[in-house]
């Protein structure tokens, strides 16, 4: 339920209804737009007698929220989230890109790496260094070695770094990273979402190989359920029948999630496509539809990477990518 209150409401009056709501054993939201500050009320509403608060000065209308998903709804907050990397804002508008291998291999690769990528006008690292693989003989990550190298390329360059939890027991590791990936493989795991929601880092949840959008809000909405509201979305392509591309990427998930939340979206071509042929055509395909971001996979010696060396680009396929992006970026759609 939302309650959209009038301009510039009466402290007071403010304070009752929010005591009140409390003592019906609500949590209430409340978002202070540009234009209009709204309520979000979240918990059994079922009791809770509308016209009784519709009856009251302070307040404008009184509306039910259908969705299952209610902190992760643009109903509940109507402005777009906006989170701060230090390089750049996420969300709101700006439009920026993640880059860096699949996964951390030795310093000298991810050091160099992360410079290339950074003069070409990235403006965060990725690197795994805890990788879900199908195989457990396949190359595992560098882990907690993985993390140090990861921070060492970001004071080198200055970009902040984005890395894959696979486990809670991994979280310690994580104090320094600046967003904390969860991964296809983990988007349904409540308990990681949960302690994941009790920390104060943004979270880039990726989209599970095989759920459907309200299953990734419902995902967001358990991180946000914590406390923790700084949550990027990320389609990374979904399983269908199509052999010619490792998944299929849902272009139009980007307009459907923007019109359901509020929170960014941005785009992962080299996980949807599998090939580094498509990742710059699927690049500008999300730019166009309105993403607020993209996570490529760049290596500077593809055809010998530990992981996703076919879905990987060079450095110099990366800068030609980042001028064709930016050059159509006034014509995208904004959200
Ligand atoms: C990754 O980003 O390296 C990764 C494993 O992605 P996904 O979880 O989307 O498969
Ligand atoms: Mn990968």
């Amino acid at each position: 339920m939302v309650v959209l209150l009038k301009q510039n409401p009466n402290k007071k009056q403010l304070d009752n209804l929010m005591d009140w709501l409390h003592s019906l054993g609500l949590s209430v939201h409340c978002s202070q737009g540009e234009q209009q500050t709204i309520l979000g009320l979240v918990g059994d509403t079922s009791s809770v007698d509308i016209d009784l608060i519709k009856a009251l000065d302070i307040v404008e209308d009184v509306k039910r929220i259908q969705e299952p998903f209610k902190n992760a709804n643009r109903k509940f907050h109507p402005d777009n989230t906006v989170i701060d990397i230090g390089t750049g804002r996420i969300g709101g508008g700006d439009f920026q890109v993640i880059a860096g291998p699949c996964s951390v291999e030795s310093e000298s690769q991810i050091c160099e790496i992360a410079k290339s990528v950074k003069a070409s006008g990235a403006s965060m690292l990725r690197g795994g260094a805890f990788k879900p693989r199908t195989s457990p003989y396949a190359f595992q990550g560098m882990r907690a070695e993985g993390i140090r190298l990861l921070l060492e390329a970001k004071e080198l360059t200055g970009l902040p770094i984005v890395t894959e939890i696979m486990d809670l027991s991994q979280l310690s590791l994580f104090e320094q990273v600046d967003i904390i990936q969860v991964g296809a493989r983990n988007m349904q795991n409540f308990e990681l979402l949960k302690e994941l929601g009790k920390t104060n880092k943004p979270i880039l949840l990726k989209r599970g190989l095989a759920n459907t959008l309200e299953e990734l809000l419902m995902s967001a909405e358990y991180i946000m359920a914590g406390g923790n509201e700084r949550v990027i979305l990320c389609e990374r392509g979904i399983r269908t029948f199509e052999t010619m591309t490792r998944n299929t990427l849902d272009l139009s998930a980007i307009p459907v999630l923007k019109n359901l939340t509020h929170l960014p979206i941005i785009v992962d071509p080299s996980h949807a496509t599998g090939k580094s042929s498509l990742v710059l055509p699927m690049a500008l395909a999300a730019a166009a539809a309105g993403a607020d971001g993209l996570i490529i996979e760049v290596h500077n010696d593809p055809q010998h990477a530990l992981c996703d060396g076919p879905q990987s680009i060079t450095p110099d396929a990366f800068d030609t990518l980042m001028g064709a992006v930016k050059s159509i970026l006034p014509v995208c759609m904004k959200y």
